[in-house]
């Protein structure tokens, strides 16, 4: 399937930033900085911290913006402390959800397959997956990206549907590549993109691997957007840094039109 049929995400990831106000002002902000400009050529989300969800899915009624939040727990409810339900992200008017963050595995003890226990949840919540994967600097050093990747997206879609993989956009995010500003080439995303596709196709079929969006993310920003959502399977980004700022946010949404 050529990339035009398939839809392309461009996902903001706000990370431990935004107080509610502040998130108000950032989705009144791109809203504006997107005003009169081509928005209906790929979806366009704000993933935002938990507690500016209210504000951000109030501010962004109407418009062109879909909320998602940076993460989920696998239960529906109980002794979780300090955790967040998917009833729970529904009930608050989200639609998205990041799982995986590489920060997440790195920093907060995320496995393969505590990934996998989120993607159900979320699936059967009826949220739609960011499911995020990508090697360390030291795999792709050593020559393992394909494994670690393939592996990621095989134990996190263990289970998973034909029919609920259609909710679910895998962002490739190389570890080495997040907040450094270091991006990876645009070849050397649509050649890990074009993989995670193959992977998909090896599980569910061809067509399934052929329609499903498939996103890069790490250091993508204003200047590089263009040239790798050119790329045949780079159907969108996961945006950090340059989703905090709406005037690059609104370029790289331009760039995917
Ligand atoms: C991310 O947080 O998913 C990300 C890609 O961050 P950045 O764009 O800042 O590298």
């Amino acid at each position: 399937m050529n990339k035009l049929f398939r839809s392309a995400v461009i996902a903001g990831n706000w990370k431990m930033n935004k107080t509610p106000a502040e998130a108000t002002e950032l989705i009144n902000a791109i809203k504006a900085e997107c005003a009169g400009k081509a928005t209906d050529g790929c979806t366009v989300v704000a993933c935002v911290p938990y507690v500016d969800i209210a504000n951000a899915v109030e501010a962004a009624k109407g418009s062109f913006i879909h909320i998602g939040a940076e993460n989920v727990h696998w239960e529906r409810s109980g002794a979780f402390t300090g955790e967040i339900s998917a009833d729970m992200l529904v009930a608050c008017g989200v639609e998205y959800v990041i799982v995986g963050h590489s920060e997440r595995r790195q920093y907060f003890g995320e496995t393969d397959e505590t990934v996998n226990k989120r993607v159900h949840a979320a699936l059967e919540a009826g949220l739609k997956v960011i499911l995020c994967v990508g090697e360390l600097l030291t795999e792709r050093e050593q020559g393992v990206t394909a494994e670690v990747v393939s592996r990621q997206t095989k134990i996190a879609l263990l289970g998973v549907t034909e029919e609920q993989l259609k909710n679910v956009i895998i962002a490739y995010e190389p570890v080495w590549a997040i907040g450094t500003g270091r991006t990876a080439t645009a070849d050397q995303a649509n050649e890990v993109c074009k993989l995670i596709r193959e992977v998909v196709s090896s599980l569910y079929g061809t067509a399934a691997g052929n329609g499903i969006t498939v996103q890069y993310g790490g250091s993508m920003n204003a200047k590089n957007a263009a040239e790798l959502l050119a790329k045949e399977h780079v159907d969108g980004g996961l945006i950090g840094g340059a989703s905090l700022k709406a005037p690059d946010f609104s370029v790289i949404i331009s760039a995917a039109q």
